[in-house]
């Protein structure tokens, strides 16, 4: 049973210690807080063992109740890896924590690329990350998953001469109430390409991508409109085909008359989902349109949990000889991944 600490619990390390705790072939150690609020108080009520992230404010956790198992150097030293989910750039200063103890660890998108030794995305890389014996890996955003798990089929199956994909983002997470924009449409960055591309070449380093942000008042999902150029001519409805084997790829039906990333929330939601969390690119079949080599389509990426089964995979990449397809099943089967 593989012990592994979560550093960080609030958006995405609530979700990936749940995932965490689903799989047969590992166990939270434990999670680690800066401050004792209500995520704390959750955590400990599901069974975490709750750690004080900063020694200066294990007082505070006494305070508000929240029983404290240890601290940091306590839960690292617990855990065969830890997963690092602290607000960007926290994951970097983290780093020597880990090393002290020599516990793998992974970060996640937030940070900067050279924060670790290798990027990961398991459609993209698992296999170069396994087989490089890297102790610090980062899981790549949503929005490079999400265009990573859609880039490498295609680039696999006809061949991707140039990608271009405009990224709509959400401006906050639902739980963020200090996020924005309120009322304006921002080009985000302003300077093109965004970022975003780059990152995707962290996985995939010899595909040709460029991108662009948009920051719009919405918290649900990111919308990409997503345009490839092929090199080799398809039909679209072959590219659905291709979409439709990838495992975490929901190839949305256009009789299901899903408008938008409400009712993709409202779907997940109505299927049990915990959190109403869509593991999956959701991509619009109808939006699939193909004119010579030029294909356009678009897909909708939920933020909050698209990283969590990523992470889920590359804890057995770093720790384990699994091999990435049985990883992949194994995480779908034991998350529920697919509709
Ligand atoms: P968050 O703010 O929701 O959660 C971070 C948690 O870490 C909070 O509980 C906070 O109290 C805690 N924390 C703060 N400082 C800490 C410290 N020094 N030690 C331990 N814990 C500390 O952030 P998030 O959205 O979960 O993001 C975490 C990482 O995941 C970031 O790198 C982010 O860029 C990345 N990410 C976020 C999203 C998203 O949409 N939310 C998606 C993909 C990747």
């Amino acid at each position: 049973m593989l012990r592994v600490g979560v550093n960080g619990y609030g958006t995405i390390g609530k979700r990936v210690a749940d995932a965490v705790a689903a799989q047969p072939d590992m166990e939270v150690a434990g999670v680690a807080k800066t401050t004792p609020n209500f995520e704390a108080e959750a955590a400990h009520r599901r069974g975490y063992p709750v750690h004080a992230a900063r020694e200066d404010r294990r007082d505070a956790f006494d305070d508000a109740g929240v029983p404290v198992a240890g601290d940091l150097d306590d839960l690292v030293v617990e855990s065969d890896i830890v997963v690092d989910c602290t607000p960007a750039g926290i994951g970097a200063e983290n780093r020597a924590v880990y090393e002290r103890h020599d516990t793998p660890a992974l970060y996640q998108g937030g940070e900067d690329a050279d924060v670790a030794d290798a990027s990961f995305n398991a459609r993209a890389n698992y296999d170069e990350v396994a087989a490089s014996d890297a102790e610090h890996v980062r899981v790549v955003s949503c929005n490079t998953t999400g265009l990573s798990r859609v880039l490498a089929p295609l680039d696999e199956q006809y061949g991707v001469e140039k990608a271009r994909a405009t990224l709509v983002r959400r401006g906050g997470d639902p739980s963020q109430p200090d996020r924005g924009p309120i009322n304006d449409i921002l080009p985000d960055p302003v300077t093109v390409p965004s970022h975003h591309g780059p990152d995707v070449n962290t996985v995939l380093p010899d595909l040709a991508v460029d991108t662009m942000g948009v920051t719009v008042p919405a918290t649900l999902m990111h919308l990409h409109s997503v345009n490839v150029t092929l090199e080799t001519e398809a039909e679209a409805a072959a590219v659905a085909e291709t979409l439709t084997d990838e495992s975490r790829v929901f190839l949305v039906p256009g009789d299901a008359r899903v408008a938008g990333p409400a009712h993709l929330k409202e779907y997940a939601q109505d299927a049990g989902r915990p959190r109403g969390d869509l593991w999956e690119n959701c991509v619009w079949a109808e939006s699939i349109a193909v004119e010579g080599r030029d294909l356009y389509f678009f897909q909708a990426i939920h933020q909050e949990s698209d990283v969590v089964p990523e992470n889920v995979d590359a804890i057995r990449a770093v720790c384990t000889d699994t091999e990435a397809a049985e990883s992949v099943v194994e995480t779908n089967r034991a998350l529920g991944v697919g509709f």
